[in-house]
Formats: structure tokens, sequence, C-alpha cells
């Protein structure tokens, strides 16, 4: 579904990319990890074009994404297809970002109805799925500040499936939680794992990313340092690196 290949991202003179290849095929669950500063979160913002890249391609579903300008100069062409693919790749951030004036049930609707233009009464009913299916759904009329950390991310994963996307991007969704509300959401995405859901997932949580992952990514200022399956991954970690980055998190 997603395929980043020699990606190359700068801020000013800072290279925060130096050229990585990412691929998530229908299905697949990929998780990235890496020390604070790496590159994670660029590489998410920059796969959903949230960020521009200079260098390299993004595919979406086989279509790469047009481009115009060079280097420095370079943005996406098309804003049709902009607006396709970010809708398609459905990010998940650390701090939620619901908005705080509406109920759960509105925040789930919102994008939907004024982004995809979509039939408000079929809107409704998807949106209080996705809230039963992620365990709120008796808390679709409360405000964001009524809900638990736990329960607020859990409306961010159920708004995020209301688009109906491809694909989701999580970026750290468990950081911002106390370790007994972290479990409620990597039940969530484990159950999302299952049913055979494509994702990304930026994450701290070595426990989550062996358990769900079919292919974990670690990044070392900007580069894949290596990769490989789960148990491969944190099993016999060949580089130094990772064994150093493995053992301080532990
Ligand atoms: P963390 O684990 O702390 O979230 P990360 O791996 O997600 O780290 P990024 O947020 O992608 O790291 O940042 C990579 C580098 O890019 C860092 O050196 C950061 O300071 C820099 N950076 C990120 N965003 C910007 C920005 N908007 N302007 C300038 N530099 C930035
Ligand atoms: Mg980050």
């Amino acid at each position: 579904v997603i395929e980043i290949r020699d990606l190359h991202k700068s801020y000013g003179d800072l290279e925060v990319l130096k050229g990585v290849d990412i691929t998530a095929h229908k299905g697949d669950v990929v998780s990235l990890i890496g020390s604070s500063g790496s590159g994670k979160s660029t590489l998410l913002r920059c796969a959903n074009l949230l960020e521009d890249s200079q260098k390299g391609d993004i595919l979406f579903k086989g279509e790469a994404v047009k481009w115009r300008g060079q280097g420095l100069n370079r943005r996406p062409a098309d804003p049709k297809q902009v607006l396709r693919i970010r809708t398609n790749l459905s990010m998940v951030f650390q701090q939620f970002n619901l908005w705080a004036h509406m109920t759960i049930l509105q925040n789930v609707m919102e994008a939907p109805l004024t982004v995809l233009g979509r039939n408000r009464g079929e809107v409704e009913t998807a949106a209080r799925a996705y809230l039963a299916k992620v365990g709120i759904g008796d808390k679709c009329d409360a405000y964001p500040a009524q809900l638990s950390g736990g329960q607020q991310q859990r409306a961010a994963i159920a708004r995020a499936l209301c688009m109906e996307p491809e694909a989701l991007l999580f970026d750290e969704p468990t950081s911002a939680l106390d370790p007994e509300l972290e479990q409620e959401v990597v039940k969530v995405i484990k159950a999302l794992a299952q049913e055979g859901r494509t994702m990304i997932i930026v994450t701290h949580d070595m426990k989550m990313a062996h358990d769900v992952s079919d292919h974990v990514v670690f990044l070392h200022q900007g580069l894949i340092e290596e990769q490989g399956p789960p148990d491969l991954l944190f099993g016999a970690p060949k580089s130094e690196r990772l064994r150093g980055f493995l053992s301080s998190t532990s």
C-alpha cells in the first residue's frame, strides 16, 4: 500500500532522513523504532505528505507522488493526489489532538463529513460502531476533557478508522499514557493488527512492537541501521547500535 524509496529530508542544513526505504504491503504491520531524533516522526509526516521531502519517491497503492521543483523547492504537484493520499493514510498522534469543543461523536464524524463529504446518517452509524469497537460506545456525548487519556486515544483511533483509510499511521500512540491506560490502547492496536489492517507504528514500546509487527525497522540518525521480523530483530540483533538501543529501553 505504501512504498517509500530513498527518501531524503532536511530542515535547512540538518539532514534528518538520508535515504530511507520502507514498504508496507496490504495487511502489514511495520514498526519504526529508534532513539529520539532519529527521524521516526519525520518519516511518518513525509509519508502522508504533511511534510515535504527533497529526494526519493513515495508510492501509494503503486501510484507515485507527482512532484514539481527540485531539492528544497520540491513540492507535490497535484493537490487532488495529496488529498487522496492523506485521507487514505490516517494518523494517530501521541497527544490525541481531539477537538476540545466537540463531543467524542462529533470528533469522529467531523472529517468524514467535511473532508470526504459523506452522508451524515451513514457517518453517524459508522462513528458509533467504531467507538463501540474501541470500547467507548458509551462516551459518544462526552467531551474529550471528561475522558481518561486511554479513552481519548481510543477515540482518536476511532476517528482515524472512520475515514475508512487504506492504512493507519501511529506516532507513539501510547507514550503519553500511564502504564495501566497504555494497555487499553495496545489491546485496540493488537485487534486492528489481527483483522489485517495495514499500519506503520512509531513506538517506544518494544513489547508491543514485538507482538504486533510483521516487520520492524530500526532507524539511526536518518538511516535504517537494521530491520527484520520481530523475533530476529529483538531476539538476535546484529548491530552494536541496535543492541545498545534495546538494552537502554528494557
Ligand atoms: P522522538 O523519538 O523524540 O519523537 P523522532 O525520531 O520522531 O524523535 P523527529 O521528530 O523525526 O525524531 O526529528 C528528527 C530530527 O529533526 C531532530 O533532530 C529534530 O530536532 C529535527 N526536526 C524535527 N522537526 C523539525 C522542524 N520542524 N524544524 C527543524 N528541525 C526539526
Ligand atoms: Mg517522534
